[in-house]
Parts: C-alpha cells; sequence; structure tokens
C-alpha cells in the first residue's frame, strides 16, 4: 500500500475558462485559453492511498465519506476511469481519496480546481512508487500533470505548475479541429489530449504588493453549476464564438504585458472588463444565466467609487455571487475595509499569490 499526502492552492482566474470545445467535452479540452493567479492561502489537502485491488473507489469530502450515488462521487469516479482508459495499468490497483478544503466548498471559490488538482498531485506520488515507468512517461513534469488535473476538472490545470504565480492554461488544439476523439488514430488522440496545458508565466514573487481580496457574499451552493452552465453557452450564446476569439487575441496578450510592467491601472481595468464580458455571456445564454446578486453589484459599485481618482482595486466574479478583489499593499486597509461595511469583516479575507501543489 502507498499512502500520499499533499496540497494544492485554488486559483483565480482573470481571463476566465468558459466553454468546452464541443468534440473533446470528454477531455475537457477548452475553446480558448484563460490566465489565473495561484492563490496563496485557499487550498486542499489530499490524502490518497493505493493498493492492490480491481479499480474500486472510496471517497471522503471535508470528514463525510461520499456515497457513489452522489454528483461528488460521481465526479471523482469519472476522473478515475479517465485515468483507466488511458492507462489500464492504473486498474489493477484500489483509490482511498480523503480531501479537505480550508474554504467554501461549491461556493463559487473553485474548490473543484485544489480539489482535482490535490488529487492529480497525489496520483504523480503514487505513481512514482507503483509505476515508475508510466510516471516517467506521463506524469513527472508538471505540463503533463497539468493535463491529468484538467480531466478532473478545467480550472485545476491552472493550479498544477509548482511554481504557482501567474498561470496560463493553453487551450491547445484549434476550436475548429473538426475531428472528435473516436475519429483520430491513438496517437492523435494522445497528442490532442496533450495539447492543452498549463505553465507559470511569472513566479508568485514577481508581484510581492498584489493583495488578492475574498469576500464571502451568500452561503450555500450556486444555482448552476459551471459545468451546466458553460455547456448552455457554448450550445445558445451565438457570441461566444467571438467572445473567445476577441479574448485571446486582444486581451489574453494586454493582460500579460500589464502583470509583465506591473502596471496595476491598466491590469485592474481590463480585469473587471473581462469579468464584465464574462457576465454578459451569461445573460445572453439561454435560458439566461445569474451568478452576481445585489450584494455583488454592491461590490462592484464599491470597487468603482474607489477608484474615482485612483485606481485602487478591480473585481472579478466567477461562477458564483462572491467578488475577488485585487489590490495593491498600499491600498490593502482601505479596500477591505470598504468591503467589510458590504459583508461582514467576516466575510473578507486578505491573500497574496502563492506556490503550486506540494507534497507533504
Ligand atoms: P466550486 O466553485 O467550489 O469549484 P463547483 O460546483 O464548480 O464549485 O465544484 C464543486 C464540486 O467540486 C464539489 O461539489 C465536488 O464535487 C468537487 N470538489 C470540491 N472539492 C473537492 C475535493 N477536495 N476533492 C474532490 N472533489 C472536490
Amino acid at each position: 500500500m502507498v499512502s500520499v499526502n499533499v496540497k494544492a492552492p485554488t486559483n483565480i482566474a482573470l481571463v476566465k475558462y468558459w466553454g468546452k470545445n464541443p468534440l473533446w467535452e470528454k477531455f475537457h479540452i477548452p475553446m480558448k485559453s484563460s490566465l489565473s493567479f495561484t492563490v496563496g492561502d485557499l487550498y486542499t489537502e489530499t490524502t490518497l492511498e493505493v493498493e492492490d485491488g480491481s479499480g474500486e473507489l472510496s471517497f471522503y469530502l471535508n470528514g463525510e465519506e461520499i456515497t457513489p450515488e452522489r454528483k461528488e462521487f460521481e465526479y471523482v469516479d469519472k476522473y478515475i476511469k479517465k485515468l483507466f482508459e488511458l492507462f489500464p495499468e492504473t486498474k489493477k490497483y484500489n483509490y482511498h481519496v480523503e480531501s479537505k478544503n480550508n474554504f467554501p466548498t461549491a461556493a463559487g471559490f473553485a474548490s473543484s480546481a485544489s480539489g482535482f488538482a490535490a488529487m492529480a498531485k497525489a496520483l504523480q506520488g503514487a505513481m512514482k512508487e507503483l509505476e515508475p515507468q508510466l510516471y516517467e512517461k506521463y506524469f513527472a513534469d508538471d505540463a503533463k500533470l497539468s493535463v491529468f488535473a484538467r480531466l478532473g476538472s478545467g480550472s485545476a490545470t491552472r493550479s498544477i505548475p509548482s511554481e504557482g504565480g501567474v498561470v496560463i492554461w493553453h487551450r491547445g488544439i484549434d476550436p475548429n479541429y473538426p475531428f472528435g476523439p473516436e475519429e483520430v488514430s491513438p496517437s492523435t488522440k494522445e497528442h490532442v489530449i496533450f495539447s492543452s496545458y498549463a505553465e507559470s508565466l511569472f513566479p508568485a514573487e514577481h508581484w510581492p504588493e498584489l493583495r488578492i481580496i475574498y469576500t464571502k457574499v451568500r452561503k450555500g451552493e450556486k444555482a448552476v453549476k459551471s459545468r451546466a452552465g458553460m455547456k448552455m453557452t457554448v450550445k445558445t450564446n451565438p457570441l461566444h464564438r467571438q467572445w473567445v476569439e476577441y479574448e485571446e487575441s486582444v486581451m489574453l496578450p494586454r493582460v500579460v504585458n500589464a502583470i509583465r510592467e506591473k502596471d496595476f491601472e491598466a491590469l485592474a481595468k481590463d480585469t473587471m472588463k473581462l469579468s464584465n464580458g464574462l457576465h454578459a455571456m451569461m445573460l445572453y445564454t439561454e435560458p439566461r444565466i445569474r451568478y452576481l446578486n445585489d450584494t455583488s453589484e454592491q461590490i462592484i459599485d464599491a470597487v468603482l467609487d474607489l477608484n474615482e481618482s485612483e485606481v485602487k482595486a478591480a473585481y472579478t466574479f466567477d461562477a458564483g455571487p462572491n467578488a475577488v478583489v485585487f489590490t495593491l499593499a498600499k491600498y490593502e486597509n482601505e479596500v477591505s475595509s470598504r468591503l467589510a461595511e458590504i459583508v461582514g469583516e467576516e466575510n473578507v479575507f486578505v491573500t497574496k499569490m502563492g506556490k503550486g501543489p506540494a507534497f507533504i
């Protein structure tokens, strides 16, 4: 029996991931590249035990046993089964997973990102012991490991690079690539699966003054799961393609440049524009998806107000009402107390960029 303990961070996207390539949906190949900050203090800790067996899974999440009929079980089970499909030798083991998030699960903080990054990292540790040849070929480097994290949850891809910091997830194949996995040779299939991976562009130390402020706007599960929401958008929103094209060709290079130059004003403006763009996409989806609520709108107004004479903060929202606000050390107190007036001090959490996953 092999037992591995890991810790993996969540990440917050500036250039968002929203939409899988429909032909390669099963392998979570995105329509466009995305970019995120690795988050310092929001993480998952996972213990994986692997022993001889026949591909059985048991799963505990946040101290609770997850039984097979639950959705949470299904996600991890599907993930393990994809691994069996790609590498039949992994099926001769049983997998026992115990995972804990140090922040709210399924509430729009990307617990699936840190959760599946931790899972992939733990598998890396186990395969090194149990299947050294497989490990050398597929698990040893971060780029390939990011592919395995992706098979669990798209945004987990960006939580893999060890250096952390600013991470880009390359989309891989062109969104117009006309063949699906059943129509290509096994080697082409492998090429396509590995074409989409993540890498660190700048380490966390690149911008030590940058602060990431999480706000918790509402308790409980969000309305539409990201998986279902993005599928609806790709299917029903005629503007999705243009959005993909515009963000990749115009916005992504601009954001990378603002980070390279540590130009906070430029970064802040583009970050808010990108978040607004994502949520505009939601409104044009059928049926309409709405993740922001009145408190989210209040936070937006507060940030715009703070920025009146000088740009001090930027908001971004994922598939939920919680705002993540970027600022600089010199404005940290002013910005976080303003946010605390809206959501309460206990719901404001200040952190920085951090490193990627590690064995513990
Ligand atoms: P979030 O915004 O938290 O990512 P999602 O609904 O996209 O919300 O994903 C939450 C789901 O991710 C959970 O319901 C669970 O199925 C899965 N998940 C969360 N944390 C973990 C974990 N540590 N290990 C495995 N799966 C996890």
